[in-house]
């Protein structure tokens, strides 16, 4: 691999997934003059299990790349919901409630757009891996992932819910849909045949959140869900989840994919490793803790004192530029 890709004219750097991650890479590769090649397997669009949350910190990278989402919801507010405790707090600056079915596109047409040839798959070795989080757990102790969108009144927050060792988020996204997305064990959700209807009944307060608003497209599953850094397969740079799968509790994954790619397509070779470590280790530490404690019983009487904002801002991966 040459030591800094996206100078390297001679030959097209090559990635493969075309999610925010691979996208943000090729994007960032052909603005700096770079043939690009990627490999995508799906065809775009499509709908993908995520909270659609874009953390406000995406939006000047996404700006500078040329990608907007004008038709996004505005997220304003957060809202923490425990069993016997409950947290609200503004945001500094509005999130972006958009559908990956939008986003994902959107990003793939911009690297299109500026010339990057996309294609199904490629006996070619990648230069950039973007192929999202891998995962297998021992069956019992796994967790699985769900959204759908919903029609009726919408807001601009977004409303977590922790329960059963797992959480459900309610959000806004573009058109007045709200998202529903939540993660959660098996051990909830095998008794119940896997049924996510039942299962968000299971939550007094969240069953009372989504009872004026009506499902309008099926349960998206996903799963299991593990936590942490991705195993390599190759030399190649790994960007987004395919580096590390943080718990998406954070709404911030999306912003780190971001990040990793236009670092993967930029940085020197010998600096890649350590401006990833720079942005994302301090955040996914903290996420972990914070995820653990929500699920401990002693949170209830904790949350209270601890600042909102504070706890936001400890769980966004540091600035690229
Ligand atoms: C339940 C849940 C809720 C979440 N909520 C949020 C949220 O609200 N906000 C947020 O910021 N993040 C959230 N996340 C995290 C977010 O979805 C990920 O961090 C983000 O999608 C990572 O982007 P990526 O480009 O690395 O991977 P992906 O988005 O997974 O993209 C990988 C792409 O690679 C393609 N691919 C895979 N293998 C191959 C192959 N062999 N050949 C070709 N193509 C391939 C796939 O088709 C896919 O398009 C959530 C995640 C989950 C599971």
């Amino acid at each position: 691999m040459p030591s800094n890709p996206a100078v390297d004219s001679s030959k097209p750097l090559i990635i493969v997934g075309g999610g925010p991650a691979g996208s943000a890479a090729a994007i960032t590769a052909r603005l700096a003059g770079q043939p690009v090649l990627l490999v995508e397997k799906t065809r775009f669009p499509r709908q993908k299990v995520c909270g659609e949350f874009l953390s406000p910190e995406a939006q000047p990278l996404l700006a500078r790349m040329g990608v907007f989402f004008p038709e996004a919801a505005a997220i304003r507010r957060v809202s923490l919901h425990l069993r016997r405790a409950e947290k609200r707090f503004s945001l500094a600056e509005p999130a972006l409630g958009i559908s990956r079915y939008a986003m994902d596109h959107r990003m793939l047409e911009r690297a299109v757009a500026l010339g990057t040839l996309v294609q199904p798959e490629t006996d070619l070795p990648a230069a950039i891996v973007a192929t999202g989080r891998r995962a297998s757990q021992p069956k019992g102790q796994r967790l699985f992932g769900f959204k759908a969108h919903f029609a009726g009144p919408a807001n601009d927050a977004v409303e977590l819910y922790f329960f059963g060792g797992g959480y459900v988020g309610v959000n806004p996204v573009e058109g007045g849909r709200t998202n529903v997305c939540g993660l959660l064990p098996e051990s909830l959700l095998s008794p119940l045949g896997f049924e996510i209807d039942a299962a968000v009944d299971q939550f007094q307060p969240l069953r009372e959140r989504l009872a004026p608003l009506s499902r309008v497209f099926d349960w998206l599953k996903v799963g299991p869900l593990v936590f942490g850094p991705q195993t390599a397969t190759s030399t190649a740079r790994r960007a987004g989840d395919a580096l590390q799968f943080v718990d998406p509790f954070t709404g911030s994954g999306m912003l780190a994919a971001i990040e990793t790619g236009v670092l993967a397509a930029e940085a020197p070779e010998a600096e890649y490793l350590k401006r990833v470590r720079a942005i994302l280790t301090q955040p996914y530490y903290v996420a972990s803790l914070m995820r653990s404690a929500l699920s401990a019983t002693w949170v209830d009487r904790l949350l209270p004192l601890v600042p909102g904002k504070l706890m936001y801002q400890l769980t966004r991966p540091k600035k690229i530029r």
